[in-house]
């Protein structure tokens, strides 16, 4: 368990949105998990990182999240609860359960209309403007319908590294991708193994 959380928070493996959302927990399907968004606080600088919401957003976000911390903590509890749907979604695409349309449809229930965009860099952005809580929750969402209805629905797939978790869209041709990261987990598990080989040679 060497990944440090600090790093982890900042490595975005996914390929999309919703899947980099569903990362935001290292280790995940270990026996100790790390939690990479503690607070409501972590999910603003995440979703500025990701790029999901723009720093002036968040940074409206953070002083409304202090003035109404209870509100703050009732999201930060739905966000785990859509982080958690996103993992039974994708162990259901990648042939295990089924996943749990109720709690998404719920959600999206409670969607605004999308934004419009506006330029950001070299990119886009949602033109979100900090003035309600919920919004770090809603380009996960918008995310995470854009996946299940299209052909990134056949291409979810899962970190190979023990305990790792991480989730992922296979964009290889052959659909041969281990690793969240061939750098981080590959190069881990590669030494990992060449150890045991070492070890049984003895
Ligand atoms: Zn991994």
């Amino acid at each position: 368990m060497s990944r440090d959380t600090a790093r982890a928070a900042t490595q975005f493996f996914g390929g999309r949105i919703c899947l980099d959302f569903a990362n935001t927990v290292d280790w995940r399907t270990s026996g100790a998990p790390q939690e990479l968004i503690p607070d409501y606080a972590a999910f603003l600088s995440w979703s500025e990182r990701r790029g999901t919401l723009l720093p002036r957003a968040a940074a409206a976000l953070r002083r409304l999240g202090k003035q109404e911390d209870v509100a703050a903590a009732r999201v930060l509890r739905e966000a785990y609860a859509l982080r958690a749907a996103i993992w039974s979604a994708a162990e259901a695409l990648r042939g295990a359960g089924t996943a749990d349309l109720a709690a998404f449809n719920r959600m999206l229930a409670t969607l605004p209309a999308q934004p419009r965009l506006v330029g950001h860099g070299a990119r886009f952005a949602y033109d979100l403007r900090g003035r309600d809580l919920r919004e770090p929750l809603w380009p996960v969402l918008w995310s995470l319908t854009a996946v299940l209805t299209s052909e990134d629905a056949d291409r979810v797939g899962c970190c190979r590294a023990e305990g790792c978790g991480w989730l992922f869209v296979d964009e290889s041709p052959n659909r041969t991708r281990l690793w969240c990261s061939s750098a981080v987990c590959g190069n881990r598990e590669r030494a990992r193994r060449a150890y045991s080989k070492r070890r049984a040679g003895r």
